[in-house]
């Protein structure tokens, strides 16, 4: 029988996004533990099963490194999908919390070993791989949030694009704006699954220095970002031009470490077109953290703002970065997972 709330008891709630909010559930007659994704909709009843009919893509994902999916119901006005629950969260927790340890209280981001970084990119590109290959989508939104961990040391992807109707229908601000977008997305270009190999890049060079990129942007307080010379708001894309209309509005801003000062979304999606890519290694990084080559390499591949100059999930997953052999003393995922 399909789910309903009825069968579900709430444990705690997981977390808040965008779009919706998290819960912790328990399937009451099984005893299984689920995450319960509630997604407030605004979309006519034909639209609605017309998201359920999409998300059954979700139900046959069979990859280990993709959340399962236990299925999806409306409850007005809500859509709930229940997926599988990993314990430890998702990585943009997991590295806040790796930074508040010694100061307790404050939640600074902290970087996450390198090694676990590398593990982590074969199971976030073995995911992508599978849903590009197997399932003919891409993912759409990589970022830390959307990659989970469980105490099996397991990586896995949630909340990719399965459903484009649900994803117009989201009754929230941002509507397919992100700070993990590629150049050629932001600026409305058609895209591939090498947009989704630009956010692993962004990704992977948030959790390894432990805060986000573009940093070292030439942005700072003596030469403020003129405004009036940003694209008006006719000429961008729809979605830019949402996120321009809810930075006027809310002057909502992006913070950048190392007291550079804030830029807006939209400054900073500019910044993105048109600045150099950020890359592994950077002179703001802490020398505390050194970074092999072969990994800084692998991050300018995932990184080229061309994207017929970046390589495909299946490409980087041959780099030598991705070969396991030879690096016996490096920590498991399980094992890290179990320091969590
Ligand atoms: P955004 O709305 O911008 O995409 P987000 O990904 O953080 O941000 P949600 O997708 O609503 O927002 O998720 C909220 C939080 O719930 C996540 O940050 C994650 O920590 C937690 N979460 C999501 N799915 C699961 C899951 N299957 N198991 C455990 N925790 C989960
Ligand atoms: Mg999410």
């Amino acid at each position: 029988a399909p789910l309903q709330d009825s069968d579900l008891k709430n444990i705690a709630e997981l977390g808040m996004g965008n779009g919706g909010s998290v819960m912790k559930v328990e399937h009451v007659s099984s005893g299984v533990v689920m995450a319960k994704k509630i997604v407030l909709i605004d979309a006519k009843p034909s639209v609605r099963k017309q998201i359920l009919r999409e998300l059954r893509i979700m139900h046959a994902c069979s990859s280990p490194f993709i959340v399962s999916s236990f299925g999806a119901y409306l409850s007005e006005p809500n859509i709930c999908i229940c997926m599988e629950f990993m314990d430890k969260g998702s990585f943009d927790s997991i590295y806040k919390i790796i930074g508040s340890q010694g100061k307790p209280g404050e939640a600074i981001a902290g970087p996450i070993p390198i090694g676990i970084v590398r593990q982590l990119a074969k199971r976030v590109l073995g995911g992508l791989v599978y849903l590009y290959e197997q399932m003919g989508v891409l993912h759409r939104d990589i970022k830390p949030s959307n990659i989970l961990l469980n105490s099996e040391g397991e990586v896995k992807l949630c909340d990719f694009g399965v459903s484009g109707e649900l994803e117009n229908s989201v009754a929230k601000t941002f509507v397919g704006t992100s700070v993990y977008m590629s150049p050629e997305r932001i600026q409305g270009s058609d895209y591939s699954v090498k947009s989704d190999v630009w956010s692993v890049g962004i990704t992977l060079i948030e959790l390894a220095h432990g805060c986000f990129p573009f940093a070292d942007s030439e942005v700072d307080e003596d030469t403020p970002i003129d405004s009036a010379a940003l694209t008006p708001i006719s000429s961008l894309p729809s979605s830019l031009a949402s996120a321009q209309r809810h930075s006027r509005r809310k002057s909502r801003g992006v913070s950048l470490h190392g007291g550079v000062g804030t830029l807006s979304i939209l400054e900073l999606m500019h910044h993105i077109v048109r600045e150099p890519p950020p890359t592994l290694i950077t002179p703001s990084v802490p020398p505390s953290l050194e970074f092999a080559e072969e990994a800084a390499q692998f991050v300018d591949h995932c990184l080229k703002k061309d994207p017929g100059e970046r390589m495909n999930p299946r490409d980087l997953l041959g780099m030598s970065w991705m070969n396991d052999e030879g690096r016996g003393e490096e920590l498991t995922l399980k094992a890290w997972a179990g320091t969590l």
